[in-house]
């Protein structure tokens, strides 16, 4: 289904918690923080509702997200649900790994195609600096179980952050060198929560891409430079692997955007960085079916804004990324 703006929208992330046992710098704070109680999540079976509604207004893309979706006890099952949904076409995950290698092959059983692993530092010391709790080998261990259990292609996502992980940028290219895996540089972006990041650390695609040449040589672009879902992509010479900047603050991508997303607690946000969101759970709860489910849909893709406005200093408030999803 088209939006007023003429674009396909055809992709839900779904934040199965915002519950994680890493506090990220950018991501969450380490003190203080309050999270959805257990009985106001989905459940598997409302997560399973809410998708068939969504494959029946075009959606043919999910992504499991959280906080950290693998803390979910029943994410096997989730899994399971959603897997089985004639429609979903694709069904992948974003985790920071630390599970994976106690159930990367029991979601791999239950349909999940692939998974995009959160590594922000190949450096012991440097890892446990901007993922705080975070330990390289359980990070890298995660990796290994995820390929392991064919969730494949991976994907490796990083947030290069000033002060706490520049150096990890040209440690995570040169590993396309030998592995043929995508590292994705994802912009840091302002949310509301009381993290200890500040405008100052945030570093463009471009400088990350600047550093990355300098070391390693040209990156040749893939595509023509066009984006690859929210990514540019390109390669080094002579690499097994690809690197991906996805840039919302320096070039943002939202005459593309094709992609909703359902909070923790079960609201529909139709912009990450814009406020709007619309109350699925409380439909679910009321006694709502399916018909009210795709008309909630049908109302949140009408009502999905233009674009975000972060060049003009303008955020969303309301939510961390930990609840969103990212
Ligand atoms: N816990 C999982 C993980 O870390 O991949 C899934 C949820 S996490 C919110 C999803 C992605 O959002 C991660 O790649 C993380 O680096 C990114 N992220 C979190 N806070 C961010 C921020 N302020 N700006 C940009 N990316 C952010
Ligand atoms: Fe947890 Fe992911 Fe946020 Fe890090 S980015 S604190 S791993 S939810």
């Amino acid at each position: 289904m088209k939006d007023g703006f003429g674009r396909e929208i055809n992709y839900l992330r779904l934040s199965l918690t915002d519950r994680c046992n890493l506090r990220c710098v950018y991501c969450m704070p380490m003190q203080g923080l309050t999270f959805v109680p257990g009985a106001e999540l989905l459940t598997a079976e409302e997560l399973e509702k809410v998708v068939c509604a969504a494959v029946d207004v075009g959606f043919n893309k999910v992504r499991l997200t959280g906080g950290e979706p693998t803390l979910r006890q029943d994410v096997v099952d989730i899994v399971r649900r959603l897997a089985r949904i004639e429609g979903v076409d694709q069904l992948v995950m974003t985790t920071n790994g630390y599970r994976l290698p106690y159930i990367a092959q029991d979601l791999a059983a239950a349909g999940l195609k692939r998974v995009n692993i959160h590594v922000d530092s190949l450096n012991k010391d440097g890892l446990a600096k901007i993922m705080r709790l975070g330990s390289f080998d359980k990070a890298w261990a995660g990796i290994e179980a995820a390929e392991k259990a064919g969730l494949t292609p991976i994907k490796l996502n990083a947030v290069i952050t000033r002060d706490y992980n520049d150096s990890a940028a040209v440690e995570l290219a040169r590993l396309t060198l030998e592995k043929s895996w995508q590292i994705r540089f994802i912009e840091l972006m302002p949310f509301a929560g009381p993290t200890e990041i500040q405008l100052e650390n945030y570093v463009s695609s471009d400088e990350v891409k600047s550093w990355i040449e300098a070391e390693l040589g040209p990156l040749f672009p893939i595509n023509e430079g066009k984006l690859d879902g929210e990514a540019r992509v390109y390669r080094l010479a002579g690499s097994l692997g690809t690197i991906g900047f996805i840039s919302p603050v320096s070039n943002p991508y939202c005459d593309d955007c094709n992609r909703m997303r359902l909070t923790a607690d079960g609201r529909l946000r139709m912009c990450l960085l814009t406020e709007g969101e619309l109350d699925f759970r409380q439909t679910l709860r009321s006694g709502g079916n399916h018909r009210d489910l795709v008309a909630l849909f049908e109302r949140a893709i009408q009502a999905k804004p233009v674009g975000h406005s972060l060049r003009s200093g303008l955020f969303a408030e309301n939510r961390t990324m930990s609840q969103i999803g990212g």
